[in-house]
């Protein structure tokens, strides 16, 4: 039954679902034992944990937050360029996104019907909130720039090469 609801989360435990004001909280992991790096080398050598949240479409009403424990892994094949990666769950997440690819595309639709002001308000209406300047980024598909709230303790996109750190 969940699963034919959110059918693009058949890749993650869902380990709590938390109910807050105004949305809910799904907690969840990775199954898979291993993830595969950009180079195409399979790793099961997790190298650290961060969370990371997503938005996505409203559920009843409630404005859903899917909240992932993302597991970064050390890349062993020695002639890649990366030393670890962060794991990608197909169809769910990219490197830089802060919404699910179904929140982003229903967004973007209410943007190109109705831009800035007005779109905001129709979203808010069906239970996500969203500021006018997101909503026309998303049209521009200009990536999101990292500003905002600190949401991740750890960050996905650090240049991490071999040889020259650019992360601290
Ligand atoms: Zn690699």
């Amino acid at each position: 039954m969940f699963l034919e609801l959110f059918p693009y989360l058949s890749a993650l435990l869902i380990e709590e679902v938390e109910r807050q004001p105004g949305r809910v909280v799904f907690r969840t992991r990775v199954r898979a034992a291993t993830a595969v790096c950009s180079c195409g080398e399979s790793s099961a050598r997790v190298h650290g944990r961060y969370i990371r949240r997503l938005r996505d479409v409203a559920a009843g009403g409630l404005g859903v937050v899917i909240e992932l424990r993302v597991r970064r892994f050390r890349c062993e094949n020695a002639r890649c360029p990366a030393v670890t990666f962060a794991e990608q769950i197909a169809g769910l997440t990219t490197p830089h996104s802060r919404y699910t690819p179904l929140l982003r595309g229903m967004l973007t639709q209410i943007e190109l019907a109705l831009a800035g002001r007005a779109g905001a308000r129709v979203a808010a209406a069906v239970g996500i909130s969203v500021g006018r300047d997101t909503l026309l980024r998303m049209v521009r598909a200009v990536p999101e720039p990292d500003i905002g709230e600190v949401e991740a303790l750890g960050v996905d996109d650090f240049a991490f090469r071999k040889g020259r750190h650019y992360g601290t």
